[in-house]
């Protein structure tokens, strides 16, 4: 195992953070493994987000607009990132560990029967011999994981390296479509909730509502306001998403989203250990809570007591007034 192959996700595209860290820390790989950086972009509008990435050391970016990638199943994506695999040789295959990650990620190591570590947090390259860490148990345990065959498939939560531009050859080939299987077909689409926003794992301000919001309302009001006067996006505890009212997409933590914004705002939410696995590396974390003693107090930088219906409208006031 000597290249190192990344997916690179992207949302019309523009490629997600994630992918731009993910290229970075292949490039540290490769360089240790004696090998190149390789890439695999996707779907509608692949060929600017490959252009986006040559700003990245990759020495090669593997493009493809077929249609049928946008077609919301997700074997099409895994037939290429097949082929781009068997293409490349033995090689380290570097996911987002995102949703669709995750699924391709374990599909293609059931199809080049291949190990696949998830959640990984680092890579460390010693002997020519590629390990993954990841931690377990909310963070009290690190795994290390070394791949036995020649194909090993590493999982990378996003945030865990830092995104530093650098360019490499940049080279794009155009892919030819790979014989696949269709196991499936969409027979209808709902749109269930508004797409354009910007995610969670991207905004550099997240405010999250807990169970202390009471429901859906002030997620759309309230917290929609103050993140709107910040330039940030809403997330939510599992305990808010759980009751339905907020999307999954919104959860913040251990089965929600890992995010590191430079501002998490926690209103209503108390801080158990698998909530904060997902936001403690934000750079500064004010908490809003009617209880003095609550857990999050423990690792906010600031604990504001109060009623959070109270204090969330007066905060956005106190901000706008400021930005006019
Ligand atoms: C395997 C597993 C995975 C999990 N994954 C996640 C995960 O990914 N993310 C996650 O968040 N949780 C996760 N959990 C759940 C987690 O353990 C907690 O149950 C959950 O985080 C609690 O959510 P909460 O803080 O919103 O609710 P609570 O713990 O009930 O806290 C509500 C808070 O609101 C405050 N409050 C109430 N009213 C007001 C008011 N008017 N003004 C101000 N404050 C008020 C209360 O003082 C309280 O501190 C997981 C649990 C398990 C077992």
């Amino acid at each position: 195992m000597r290249d190192v192959l990344v997916f690179v996700e992207h949302v019309a595209g523009v490629p997600r953070r994630v992918s731009f860290e993910i290229a970075t820390k292949a490039k540290e790989i490769a360089t240790a493994l004696g090998g190149s950086v390789h890439a695999l972009v996707l779907g509608k509008n692949a060929g600017t987000a490959a252009e986006a990435l040559k700003a990245y050391p990759v020495d090669t970016i593997h493009v493809s607009e077929d249609p049928d990638i946008d077609g919301f199943l997700i074997d099409p994506s895994v037939d290429y990132l097949e082929a781009a695999a068997k293409a490349v040789g033995p090689a380290l295959v570097l996911v987002p560990f995102t949703m669709i990650g995750r699924d391709l990620g374990s599909r293609l190591a059931a199809r080049l029967d291949a190990g696949q570590t998830a959640d990984v947090t680092d890579v460390v390259v010693a002997d020519g011999k590629v390990t993954c860490l990841s931690p377990k148990l909310g963070g009290t345990v690190v795994t290390a994981c070394a791949f036995k065959g020649d194909y090993g498939i590493a999982a990378i939560r996003p945030n865990s390296f830092k995104a530093a531009p650098a360019a490499g050859s940049g080279t794009i080939v155009q892919l030819e479509k790979p014989a696949g299987k269709t196991y499936a077909i969409v027979v209808e689409e709902e749109v269930v909730e508004a797409a354009g926003e910007v995610g969670v794992e991207e905004a550099s301000t997240v405010i999250s509502g807990g169970r202390g919001v009471g429901g859906p309302e002030p997620f759309k009001t309230i917290l929609k306001d103050l993140a709107d006067s910040l330039g940030g996006s809403v997330g939510a505890s599992r305990a808010a998403v759980d009751a339905g009212w907020i999307g999954h997409g919104h959860q913040v933590g251990q089965t929600g989203k890992t995010i590191s914004p430079n501002l998490y705002i926690a209103v209503g939410i108390s801080g158990a250990i698998q909530h904060k696995v997902g936001m403690r590396t934000a750079a500064t974390i004010v908490a809003i809570n009617k209880d003095g003693t609550v857990p999050i107090g423990e690792f906010a930088d600031l604990l504001v007591v109060g009623d959070l219906f109270a204090i969330v409208p007066e905060l956005t006031k106190a901000i706008r007034a400021v930005h006019a």
